[in-house]
């Protein structure tokens, strides 16, 4: 076998070199949501970013619930953002923290900042802060109070622990540099009143830590050896970097950025998923038209097809977007081989066999999948009545069109050639039945070569088909004109996202199927049993994706 050509991207480069120079022994990474929303897949790429760096290394991967700001933050999110996690594979051990756990720590650290002179109390109005600050182009002043005395700052700093200051009448800040090119470390508030009861810690604190202190604090404290986040964090890892120097942790951990995750013409913000969500345009936070990783579970995605397409994304510095063409090549490639073949019309016309004995049925052997032997055989009914796809007939065909048509002949899937000799159509001129003669010696597997058909239709056995809703999904955007509205911002919406369809007939054996199960509908693409609203006696099967392709894979 030849040489597997192994390219380390930008990050493994980075711990590469730490661990060759000693600067960590080990690797530890993160994930640290806000548990403030639903996971998407941009945070999946973080997810299998993080946990696998952590696998690659013989490392340890912590999954860290980022909850030090109380007002938007909810239960619901943390037992969803869980399962989403497990779901994917990544396996955090024993290493599930919250942050909220090291108030406590945050609380000390800010102390030593005060007593170092590194901190100091600021009663500036927020307005007054915004000012002070400066511009890109012009650096900001001092704030007056920026030289009180340790003891002032941590008598004041005390004061506002226990509860006698107003939400936002006084903060603790950073003493860093007011004339930083680097706005960030321009004073930055480290602490806040917020008079609100957190999920956690209950009522113990009315001040809360800002982000750019407290995460550092919540990496060092779990001795985290990489944090890797996104690029919109590279303007603050001085501040990063200073608040680990400062709060004189050993071995401190370094901060990494990489480029979000992009779909093209799809919407992944958290903002407007939840305004789709409140007009009831989708149905919820997992409607299978999202990305969100629970509407993609419900879809019908796989973790290893969600794994598969965040490796071909790659890790990069560079923003980008990605088709999402690249994300469906990735589901058919994963269940190409997995899944059962089965038959299926979505729109279904009867196709009666004039010269099949009527009330007889024979059971034909059936591969469940040509390219993977050990999936099987199933047993289906054929007889005189089927139904086959609308579309698979036409009363007056094009040029190549190989389909049924008024003297033509084809061959139904896994049993005969049929001919075509007339057709019924109701008051409306839309063709109802579609008469045929078959040929027994064609039977499929005897071997039949004495004439050739060019065209091979699907077919369900009407009698003993099974009955199911299909809902057959399109972008949520209107691809023509993006995503957003230029003039005041909403959505582009595609009016046809969801289209459905409640009269399908599929072969008996989806008789069986569970909840979150998926096939290919043979010629139509993968389907998924929906996990939410399918039931035994009324099936509901999601379009995950056509068979039709318009990705093509990257030459290497
Ligand atoms: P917001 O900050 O707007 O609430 P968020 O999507 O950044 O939303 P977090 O909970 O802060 O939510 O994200 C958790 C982690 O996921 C962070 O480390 C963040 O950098 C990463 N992340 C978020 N969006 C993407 C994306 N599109 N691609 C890759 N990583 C992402
Ligand atoms: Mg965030």
């Amino acid at each position: 076998m030849a040489e597997e050509v192994v390219s380390r991207n930008f990050i493994e480069q980075e711990i590469d070199k730490d661990l060759k120079e000693g600067v960590y022994d080990h690797v530890c990474t993160r994930f640290p949501p806000e548990p403030n929303g639903y996971l998407h897949i941009g945070h999946a790429k973080s997810i299998l970013l993080n946990y696998g760096l952590a696998q690659e290394y013989n490392g340890t991967f912590h999954m860290r619930f980022d909850d030090t700001n109380p007002t938007k933050e909810k239960m619901e999110f943390v037992d969803s953002i869980k399962a989403d996690i497990e779901w994917l594979g990544a396996d955090w051990g024993d290493n599930l923290f919250f942050a909220s756990d090291y108030f406590d720590a945050m609380y000390e650290c800010a102390i030593k900042l005060i007593k170092k002179g590194k901190a100091y109390i600021c009663d500036l109005t927020a307005e007054e802060i915004r000012e002070y600050r400066g511009t890109l182009t012009e650096a900001g002043k001092n704030s007056p109070y920026r030289d009180r005395s340790v003891e002032e700052n941590l008598a004041l700093f005390e004061e506002m622990r226990a509860g006698g200051i107003e939400d936002g009448k006084r903060v603790l800040r950073a003493k860093i540099d007011m004339a930083s090119p680097n706005i960030n470390m321009r004073d930055p508030i480290i602490y806040r009143v917020a008079h609100m009861t957190h999920h956690n810690t209950g009522d113990k604190w009315c001040i809360y830590p800002m982000y750019d202190f407290a995460h550092p604090i919540e990496d060092a404290i779990e001795k985290i050896t990489h944090s890797i986040c996104t690029l919109e964090f590279e303007d603050h890892r001085p501040l990063y970097d200073w608040v680990v120097r400062e709060c004189e942790f050993e071995n401190p951990p370094r901060q990494i950025e990489f480029a979000k995750l992009y779909l093209t013409n799809v919407v992944t913000g958290k903002r407007y998923i939840k305004k789709l969500v409140e007009d009831g345009i989708v149905d919820g936070w997992d409607d299978p038209r999202l990305v969100s990783i629970a509407a993609l579970r419900r879809r019908g995605f796989t973790p290893e097809s969600i794994k598969m397409f965040v490796d071909m994304c790659g890790v990069s510095k560079a923003q980008s977007s990605v088709d999402y063409a690249m994300l469906e090549y990735c589901i058919r490639e994963d269940l190409k081989l997995k899944k059962p073949r089965m038959m299926a019309a979505l729109d279904p016309i009867k196709l009666i066999i004039d010269n099949y004995p009527e009330g007889e049925t024979e059971y034909l052997d059936v591969a469940n999948n040509l390219e993977n032997e050990a999936l099987g055989f199933r047993k289906v009914p054929f007889g005189r009545e089927l139904y086959i796809e609308r579309d698979d007939f036409m009363e007056e065909p094009p040029k190549k069109y190989f389909r049924l048509f008024p003297g033509n002949e084809v061959r139904l899937m896994h049993a005969y050639f049929v001919k075509c000799e007339s057709f019924e159509k109701d008051e409306n001129g839309n063709v109802t039945v579609v008469h045929c003669t078959y040929d027994p010696e064609t039977k499929q597997g005897t071997g039949f070569t004495g004439r050739k058909v060019k065209g091979t239709i699907h077919w369900v056995p009407a009698p003993q088909a099974v009955k199911a809703e299909v809902r057959l999904y399109e972008n949520l955007v209107d691809e023509e004109k993006g995503v957003y509205n230029k003039e005041d911002g909403s959505l582009n919406l595609n009016p046809n996202s969801l289209e459905i369809r409640t009269e399908c007939y599929l072969e008996p054996s989806f008789a069986d199927a569970k909840q979150g199960d998926s096939f290919q509908f043979v010629r139509n693409g993968y389907f998924c049993l929906d996990e939410k609203d399918s039931s035994a006696d009324h099936l509901v099967f999601n379009r995950i994706v056509s068979l039709k392709s318009s990705f093509k894979l990257p030459k290497k």
